[in-house]
């Protein structure tokens, strides 16, 4: 079967619940995912979440630091946001994020002048919500599953339901010859260099226009 990568993402950890519980359902079927971090959830708590995660081989990448719709920021609140994330993460890992994902997919040209990181935004199935069903969300990602693609989803506290759901899609989609792979591994793996000097925002790393907006 032919071979096929996906990274999966998750948003608004670090925390010592549902964070570790997904990272554990990656490692154990050989694969990685990408937690996106938000900087003010680093704590003495849950420190030790992010340092574990990343020496078991996931990515750390950047959410911000408090979680704000950063379209109504000055490029220095802009910059602040960015900076201050950076620090905690590399207090716990030893370096700085590489990809950034604005909170609620809310950017401008300002941003993208302010922010030299690549941004991502992926296809999800809204599993912040708590009405979506385990149900629904299975269906939707094994439907959004593509080669080269990135998934959004939530490893917020209390969100089993999207843990449940990957119990039953990751092996599905291992079945299906797909390996889950970090970010940072699935441009490399697909030959692409990540662009920070235009306007793009990413879902699958091999498009070059904005199409999945
Ligand atoms: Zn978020």
């Amino acid at each position: 079967m032919a071979e096929k990568h996906i990274a999966f993402t998750f948003d608004d950890g670090p925390n010592t619940t549902v964070t570790p519980l997904v990272a554990k359902l990656f490692e154990d079927l050989g694969g990685h995912a990408t937690f996106f971090l938000v900087g003010n959830n680093i704590i003495d708590e849950t420190v030790e979440v992010v340092r574990s995660n990343y020496l078991n081989g996931h990515e750390i990448a950047s959410h911000s630091l408090t979680h704000s719709d950063m379209t109504k920021f000055t490029a220095d609140e802009i910059s602040y946001e960015m900076e201050q994330t950076d620090i905690r993460v590399k207090a716990a890992i030893g370096h700085d994020t590489f990809y950034f994902r604005p909170p609620y997919i809310a950017y401008d040209q300002q941003m993208f002048d302010t922010i030299d990181k690549p941004f991502i935004c992926g296809r999800g199935v809204d599993d912040w919500d708590k009405s979506v069903t385990t149900e629904q969300r299975i269906e939707g990602l094994l439907e959004k599953a593509e080669d080269g693609g990135i998934i959004l989803l939530h490893d917020q506290e209390d969100n089993y339901s999207t843990v449940k759901a990957l119990e039953t899609v990751l092996p599905a989609l291992k079945e299906q010859g797909y390996e889950f792979v970090t970010l940072s591994e699935l441009f490399r793996l697909k030959g692409v260099k990540p662009l920070t000097d235009r306007p793009i925002i990413y879902s699958n790393v091999m498009q070059t226009e904005n199409t999945y907006e």
